[in-house]
């Protein structure tokens, strides 16, 4: 724990004031950071998307060591127990992520792994952490005043063409599956790769079908609009985007267009506004391009790599890096809210999946802030409860509803991307 929070816990509320800030700034703000807390702790917040799990797996000094990364104590990363203490994080959604680009194995070994990672994580911290695998489960861990911990795969090649595979994972408590990371799959197209099948094939959408019949979310970040526009085509429960924004405002594929959002009110669904600096901030994006296009020009025009290494550097110190703030994250939230209407925004921070994150949202610790700042624009109480997790809640409901539904009438499928899209050309990723 740092100095700054142990300072926190134990002066009085107003010496803790002006240590953080200005007087004056401090005054208007506490007013709406205390009407924030107060939301906060009578509605469940919940976090579509948190990259811990990786972050554990790949630490340089313990990797998938879940004892040596402890949470009980301030870490390097973006996400502990005390932050998430202090941000009013209820229940939290942690990745289960493989990298799509994985060569020295199967997905399923890492797959595995990462269960085991999170739920090992999960199970160190009985007095803080609990696995939650439905809503009701998430309102209960709330009372008890236990962060809720749910599952979320990212990737569909992790189920490497299987329909059994994605059942096993079910029943391994996975409640949501991005259908795409980067890669373009065999069965879907992914936002960052190539469109090979105009969305999703007869295959995607059999994963589509079955995942409403298991009760596991379908989650939509990461994959191209045609995918998005697909699966919502096929989609019998309410779909969510764990971690991604508004595309009118900042123009990368990540994000959500406008015309998927005016969908989400039929389908039930909910995006999760993440808080990536570059998919929420236009300056950071405009940036980041340049900074590609002067890339691939040195890569070009220049062989010896230290030579390259060196004119980078000079550009990146000539053109410093614009940062994201929390303001441009609510401009996301209030578009978000404008388009697909209030009962479909939520949040998806990707903490510990980001280095770099927007000013006034640095760690776990910030929701509140956040809050603070809608407090500010306006927003109501009850508008604030559906943003924290009302609207998450409400359609992971719906998706439970939907598989009971299902479960009565429809058996697990059984069939195989052969027989629903016949030979290939693209390979099996
Ligand atoms: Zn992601």
């Amino acid at each position: 724990m740092s100095i700054r929070h142990q300072v926190a816990r134990v002066l009085p509320f107003t010496l803790v004031a002006s240590f953080m800030a200005s007087a004056a700034a401090a005054q208007t703000s506490d007013a709406a950071l205390e009407h924030a807390r107060r939301v906060l702790r009578s509605t469940p917040l919940i976090d579509g998307h948190n990259d811990l799990p990786w972050e554990i797996r790949k630490s340089k000094t313990a990797p998938r060591d879940v004892d040596a990364y402890d949470l009980r104590r301030r870490v390097d990363g973006q996400t502990d127990l005390d932050r998430l203490a202090e941000g009013h994080v209820a229940a939290q959604f942690w990745s289960i992520y493989v990298p799509g680009e994985v060569k020295d194995s199967g997905f399923a070994r890492i797959q595995l792994e990462q269960f085991d990672i999170a739920r090992r994580m999960i199970a160190r911290y009985p007095d803080r952490l609990a696995l939650a695998l439905t809503a009701d489960d998430i309102e209960r861990d709330f009372k008890q005043g236990k962060v809720a911990s749910l599952l979320g795969m990212e990737g569909g090649h992790a189920i490497e063409n299987s329909l059994g595979a994605l059942r096993v994972y079910y029943d391994l408590g996975a409640r949501y599956m991005t259908l795409t990371h980067n890669v373009t799959l065999a069965w879907a197209d992914a936002a960052l790769d190539s469109a090979s099948h105009g969305g999703l094939t007869e295959f995607g959408k059999e994963v589509v079908r079955e995942m409403n019949r298991l009760g596991m979310l379908v989650d939509l970040s990461h994959v191209s609009p045609a995918t998005m526009s697909d699966a919502l085509d096929v989609a019998q429960a309410p779909v969510i985007f764990s971690h991604s924004s508004a595309r009118a405002i900042t123009d990368v594929p990540r994000n959500v267009p406008d015309s998927i959002l005016a969908r989400l009110g039929k389908n039930g669904g909910v995006v999760m506004v993440t808080f990536v600096p570059g998919f929420v901030s236009k300056a950071v994006d405009e940036h980041d391009r340049l900074a590609r296009a002067r890339f691939d020009e040195i890569r070009a025009t220049v062989t010896d790599t230290a030579e390259a290494r060196r004119l980078m550097g000079e550009w990146r110190a000539a053109h410093p890096r614009p940062q994201a703030t929390i303001r441009d994250v609510a401009d996301h939230i209030d578009h978000v809210r404008q388009v697909a209407g209030v009962d479909h925004v939520g949040i998806g921070s990707d903490f510990d999946g980001i280095d770099e994150t927007p000013v006034g949202l640095e760690d776990s610790s910030k929701y509140p802030a956040l809050f603070a700042e809608l407090i500010r624009r306006g927003w109501s109480d009850d508008d604030l409860k559906k943003l924290a997790g009302r609207n998450l809640l409400r359609a992971m409901r719906a998706a439970e509803a939907t598989a009971r539904r299902l479960q009565q009438t429809t058996r697990p499928s059984t069939r195989t991307i052969d027989q629903l899209d016949g030979p290939r050309a693209v390979p099996a990723t």
